[in-house]
């Protein structure tokens, strides 16, 4: 697999972005950075997008993805989230007041936009990955994942404070090869990072614990851009050479 970072920041800044991985070009996972950065031919090869929550930072550049396909004939975008992601994206979006209901403007006989459903701990196919997602700890409902293709597995947290299931669902999976996991806030911030649903390193750490893979390396992302050295000087003292910080323009083989 090949994981392309377009934004990997928790807010926007002159260098910085939110959320958006590119997956072997073709899948997007999460939206808050895609249609600002690639070039159109690059936009017309996704044709999956997978949203863990509905967040602004996770979909703000979905509206603009979805227009740039106007005029193609017979292909849509599908958006893969959890329920209340796609009432969301329905009432509060693409609701005809904010940006078009792309789910009824056509390109030939295909509608732009598709909504599919993802159910928590169950396997979806999404062209060549098995995407399995798991109810993490946020402020509104979000997931985590496990996302796997040709014997390699990724987890993803999403959005999260301390949580269980996706650390039960990927400790015996042998494949595992790399954790992307939120860091939003230093120590001393610990309060607002509990009050957000969001991690600090302490209780980063104690979750990679509940992990119990010490092999697997961490790719940190989510970083609010003010406090981006602290979170990384913290972890750094404690993860030493398994921590790797992700950065626009990044590009990971796993
Ligand atoms: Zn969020
Ligand atoms: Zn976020």
């Amino acid at each position: 697999m090949r994981l392309e970072v377009l934004g990997c920041h928790g807010s926007e800044t002159l260098t910085t972005r939110t959320v958006g991985f590119l997956i072997d070009d073709e899948l997007l996972l999460e939206a808050g950075t895609a249609a600002s950065v690639l070039t159109l031919e690059r936009q017309r090869k996704i044709d999956n997008v997978i949203i863990s929550h509905a967040h602004l930072d996770h979909i703000k550049d979905l509206p603009f993805l979805v227009d740039n396909r106007i005029g193609e004939t017979d292909r849509s975008i599908t958006v893969f989230a959890i329920d209340r992601v796609l009432e969301d994206l329905r009432q509060h979006l693409f609701n005809d007041s904010i940006w078009p209901d792309f789910t009824r403007i056509f390109n030939g006989k295909t509608p732009l936009l598709r909504f599919e459903r993802l159910r928590p701990g169950e396997c979806t196919q999404i062209g060549d990955f098995q995407i399995t997602p798991h109810a993490v700890s946020h402020v509104i409902p979000s997931v985590g994942l496990l996302l796997r293709k040709q014997g390699r597995a990724l987890l993803y947290t999403g959005d999260t404070c301390a949580t269980e299931a996706i650390w039960e669902a990927a400790r015996n999976v042998p494949e595992l090869s790399a954790v992307l996991i939120e860091a939003s806030f230093p120590e001393g911030m610990k309060h607002i990072a509990e009050v957000s649903g969001h991690m600090t390193p302490s209780m980063l750490l104690q979750d990679l614990r509940k992990l119990n893979r010490p092999e697997v390396p961490v790719y940190i992302f989510h970083m609010k851009p003010n406090y981006e050295q602290a979170i990384v000087d913290e972890l750094r003292l404690e993860l030493g050479g398994r921590l790797h910080v992700l950065q626009e323009g990044d590009i990971i083989q796993l």
